[in-house]
């Protein structure tokens, strides 16, 4: 997903990162080719102008952090800065708080809307809604067909009322319907035509005045670039529409749409479609997205990588062990032992947002010869400190010092490195509990 972009800003913030200090020709430059990444990957020209200069203006009078190199606080400018542009923060559907609650899904022909309405639907089934399609597209041949034999596949119901009916008598029959079953959410899937047009945005128009709904969520195909921002506009003037969904950000898309359209049209982006496959729809998170176009802080790909290494088993073990707070220095041992089948693991670490500030941390080398005389230090103690490391008094120490060969200050580095990332792995569980389930899309 947005692979190209991703690489030539990843490219241009490099430089950044590896130099100690910053001129002012440093961040030019570096903006420069920003500039052109973004252009690149089809977003905006005013849009890249703005973000531009946002990002130069801080990065140029920027706060001093501690923690961070220049380099390092640039890239954590244009993170936050993307994050912004894309809206921030997630953004949720309005529920009606009387139900049912009524969505109208609208875009152009091909847009993937009726392939969004049935991933919305079983996305509802899967919270213990009880949703209803309406098939109120009447002028495609067979679209009605297509929503019922969704509807069947994902165990959903579809109203209809046949191919000669109105579309706008359809919808408000359609909710009149999910009011009598008892349905709480109905998904209301419209016609699209294959560009903008005057009796479509009518016969919307009038819909919208006849069932009220609490969301009109445009669907948009992201390979439509900057086209779909100006049919996002288009729809939006008309419709007030209330959220977008991006489709189609499986394929080979550059980007422009999903970095575009909410600081253009102003309307957040809530879901993405990633698939012609009917699963659940994914939640749009702005911070999730720019990182991985960064490339760092990226925890659920952090995660994904660490489980791939680590065998299920013992990651299991692992967290039952944190949960009880169990996670002692034998465990440690073995988490340094996968830490190193995994890769740089200073790369590893720059991922999980915050790390850097751990003190001690960063200034760990993790060689080879640094791991063999940590695992040293581990093996001379006995079960008993392993298990317990407070119970390390100073002659201890002395004792575990010699016993494997180094100084004391390294076994003391030792002891406050494993309560470091002890403290890091407790956080890292909680943040695998909270983020690790996929398609909690609502
Ligand atoms: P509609 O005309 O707006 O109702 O669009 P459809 O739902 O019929 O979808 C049009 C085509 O796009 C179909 O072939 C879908 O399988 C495909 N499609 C829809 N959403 C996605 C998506 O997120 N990714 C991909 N790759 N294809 C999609
Ligand atoms: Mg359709």
């Amino acid at each position: 997903m947005l692979e190209g972009l991703a690489n030539s800003l990843q490219r241009a913030l490099a430089k950044l990162k590896a130099k100690g200090k910053l001129t002012e020709e440093d961040v030019q430059e570096a903006m420069r080719e920003v500039r052109l990444a973004l252009l690149a990957a089809d977003v905006n020209v005013k849009v890249v102008k703005d973000f531009v200069e946002r990002v130069r203006a801080r990065a140029i009078g920027q706060e001093v952090q501690q923690s961070l190199t220049p380099g390092q606080q640039v890239v954590k400018i244009v993170y936050e800065e993307l994050t912004e542009l894309m809206g921030g923060s997630q953004t949720r559907l309005r529920m009606a708080p009387h139900p049912p609650t009524v969505v109208m899904m609208v875009g152009l022909q091909g847009s993937g809307k009726t392939t969004t309405t049935a991933k919305l639907a079983l996305s509802f089934r899967r919270h213990q809604h009880r949703p209803l399609m309406v098939a109120a597209d009447v002028y495609r041949p067979a679209a009605i067909r297509q929503l019922e034999v969704l509807g069947r596949q994902i165990d959903v119901p579809v109203f209809s009322l046949g191919e000669g009916e109105d579309p706008v008598r359809i919808a408000e029959a359609g909710v009149a319907e999910a009011r009598r079953m008892g349905a709480d959410v109905v998904l209301i899937d419209t016609a699209g035509r294959t560009h903008v047009d005057e009796a479509l945005m009518q016969e919307l128009e009038r819909m919208q005045a006849q069932v009220h709904p609490d969301e009109v969520l445009l669907v948009v195909d992201a390979m439509m670039g900057q086209d779909a921002v100006h049919v996002a506009e288009a729809f939006h003037t008309r419709l007030g529409v209330t959220g977008v969904v991006l489709t189609k950000l499986d394929s080979d898309t550059r980007g422009g749409a999903a970095l575009t359209i909410r600081a253009v049209t102003g309307c957040p982006i809530k879901f993405v479609g990633m698939g012609e496959k009917i699963e659940p729809l994914e939640a749009f998170h702005p911070d999730r997205l720019a990182s991985r176009i960064l490339g760092m802080g990226d925890v659920l790909s952090l995660i994904e990588r660490a489980q791939q290494a680590v065998d299920e088993q013992t990651a299991k073990e692992m967290e039952q062990k944190l949960r009880q707070a169990r996670f002692t220095l034998d465990d440690f041992r073995q988490w340094l032992q996968q830490a190193q089948k995994l890769g740089p693991l200073d790369q590893l670490l720059s991922m999980i947002p915050g790390v850097n500030k751990l003190k001690g941390i960063e200034n760990l080398s993790w060689d080879d010869k640094r791991f063999k005389r940590m695992e040293a230090i581990i093996l001379s103690m006995t079960p008993e400190e392993r298990a317990n490391p407070d119970v390390m008094n100073a002659s201890r120490r002395r004792r575990v010092a010699n016993g494997s060969g180094v100084t004391v200050r390294e076994v003391n580095q030792l002891l406050n490195q494993f309560e470091q990332m002890q403290q890091m792995m407790k956080r890292f569980s909680g943040l695998g509990r909270r983020f690790g389930r996929r398609g909690a899309a609502l």
